[in-house]
């Protein structure tokens, strides 16, 4: 029976866990809450939309209540080296792993390339991710790779219990389920990295927890880690600060800034996910619809250029003079907000600013005119100022609040003024396997390195290296971004300037 100790952040029993709320912490790779199982049927179904899976949910009538930690569970090899919700779920979870391998090009030509070379081997890497299948597609290749991976989920709503089971099956030492408690979830990566005669030297972490684990619990580790892969916004921003306070101890990688993460995830991973969030929500038609678009950045463009092609007339506001430019080039009119408020049919921030959406512009705006954000957490809109006792809020579907005046207007809110496509749709495969195979390359490159390349300091994946993606990304159906036939792209060494 695996022990029930209660765990939190501080590694103190019994203290409450310092788990901050998603208000406080949502960002654009989407760390929703970690808060208990007292919130967890409110919760849930956002959960569900917030995870980055489109798998579907496999439910089985020997699903029951019972915890995964109070299950003895086997895998067909006879280990029991993992806690999954249920491990006769492998099988739909192979599936699923099936499906994202074929959108994951990238990672798979890794794994062919590499797979010769193994350039992980050696590597223990202890991981903190979303759990879904294209994790999943990750894991498997940094297995082909050499490596050893024990794995927890990074947020409690967002594991596909099928995939982990199919992953524990695979005999990947798997601890996540969906719906972990608070402790669950400290519990799930004391059980990774807390393992007789195992001890990790790699760590790929989304968010920064499992980081701070080691950190509070298990300082010594850091004498055989070699390095940090971190995914998201918010683990970035703790390594800085440990960066700045003269405690991080080995080498970061900043996967988030990457080039390969900005340049795709930003803006194709919006301009393919805007109008699924809207059509989910809201059934809209968007032809002949009036559309203002707020930030013509990265996620700007991928917007306008979905909408525009659907037949909106999209109208576009910036502040940056480049950007305003660009928009007018591509065929947009650039407007002040307070010009069009009164016209326009739905509104979307992309900004990564504060209050672009002011309580005026929204007393402004049209019977029903669709409000909503696919820029920064929840700052954009200020939601908050529509929480008055004169307006009325009356939830009409999961994620779609009408907030209705006095006079009888209503504006359609999406997502609470949250990212709409985290919390209201899917992200394509492919951009995601374009960010699992800059970590899995971001492993190599850290594991590998020589002595003294890297510092104990926040770096982001050299430039050569982010290079060999859109090869890797398109060679094996002979796309080729000028990748000569036969030509290697080597992956050993990597980079390193
Ligand atoms: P960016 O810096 O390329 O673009 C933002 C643009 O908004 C800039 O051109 C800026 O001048 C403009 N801007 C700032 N304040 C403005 C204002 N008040 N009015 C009009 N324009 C204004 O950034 P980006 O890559 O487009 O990302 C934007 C935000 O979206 C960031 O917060 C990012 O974290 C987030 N993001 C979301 C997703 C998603 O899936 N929804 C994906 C990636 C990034």
């Amino acid at each position: 029976m695996p022990n029930k100790k209660k765990y939190n952040v501080n590694g103190d029993s019994g203290m409450k866990a310092q788990i901050q709320f998603a208000d406080q912490k949502q960002e654009f790779n989407k760390r929703p809450t970690k808060i208990g199982r007292r919130s967890l049927s409110r919760s849930i179904s956002q959960s569900s939309t917030d995870s980055y899976s489109s798998a579907a949910s496999y439910t089985d009538s020997s699903d029951d209540e019972t915890s995964p930690r109070d299950k003895q569970q086997k895998n067909s090899k006879g280990s029991s080296d993992f806690c999954v919700k249920n491990i006769k779920q492998a099988e739909f979870g192979r599936r699923e792993i099936e499906i994202a391998e074929q959108e994951m090009p990238a990672l798979m030509a890794l794994r062919k390339r590499a797979q010769g070379e193994k350039p992980l081997a050696g590597a223990k890497i202890v991981g903190c991710t979303h759990i879904t299948a294209q994790t999943a597609v990750l894991m498997e290749t940094l297995g082909a790779l050499g490596a050893q991976c024990r794995w927890a989920a990074c947020n409690i709503y967002s594991t596909l219990n099928e995939v982990a089971a199919a992953l524990a099956e695979s005999g990947f030492p798997v601890f996540a389920w969906k719906g972990e408690s608070e402790d669950d979830f400290w519990w799930c990566i004391d059980r990774c990295v807390n393992v007789e005669g195992w001890q990790p030297n790699m760590i790929l972490d989304d968010g920064g927890d499992l980081t701070h684990w080691i950190y509070k619990k298990y300082p010594n580790m850091f004498k055989k880690i070699k390095g940090i892969v971190e995914e998201s916004v918010t683990g970035v921003h703790r390594l800085y600060q440990l960066s700045k306070a003269g405690k991080l101890c080995v080498p970061a990688m900043n996967v988030n800034d990457s080039v390969t993460k900005q340049k795709f995830d930003n803006l194709y991973c919006c301009r393919e996910s805007i109008l699924d969030g809207l059509k989910r929500t809201t059934d809209m038609m968007f032809g002949g619809k009036q559309v203002v678009v707020c930030g013509y950045g990265e996620v700007g463009k991928g917007c306008c250029a979905a909408l525009k092609a659907m037949g909106s007339i999209v109208y576009v506001t910036e502040i940056d003079p480049i950007c305003a430019l660009q928009a007018c080039m591509d065929g947009f009119r650039l407007v002040k907000l307070n010009e069009v408020i009164r016209q326009v049919d739905i509104v979307i921030t992309c900004t990564g600013n504060k209050n672009v959406v002011t309580r005026e512009h929204l007393d402004r705006m049209k019977n029903s005119c669709i409000v909503c954000n696919m820029g920064h957490s929840n700052t954009e809109i200020d939601v908050a100022s529509l929480r008055t006792p004169e307006l009325t809020w009356e939830r009409v579907r999961s994620q779609v609040d009408h907030v209705i005046w006095p006079d009888g207007k209503r504006i359609v809110l999406l997502a609470e003024g949250r990212l709409l496509n985290l919390s209201c749709s899917t992200v394509p495969t492919f951009v995601l396997s374009i960010t699992a195979t800059t970590q899995a390359l971001a492993l190599i490159e850290l594991y590998n390195a020589p002595e003294g390349r890297y510092k104990q300091d926040v770096y982001l994946l050299p430039k050569k290296m982010g290079e060999h993606l859109p090869h890797a990304a398109f060679s094996p159906w002979g796309v080729g971004w000028g990748v000569a036939p036969g030509q290697d792209v080597s992956l050993s060494p990597l980079g390193g300037d």
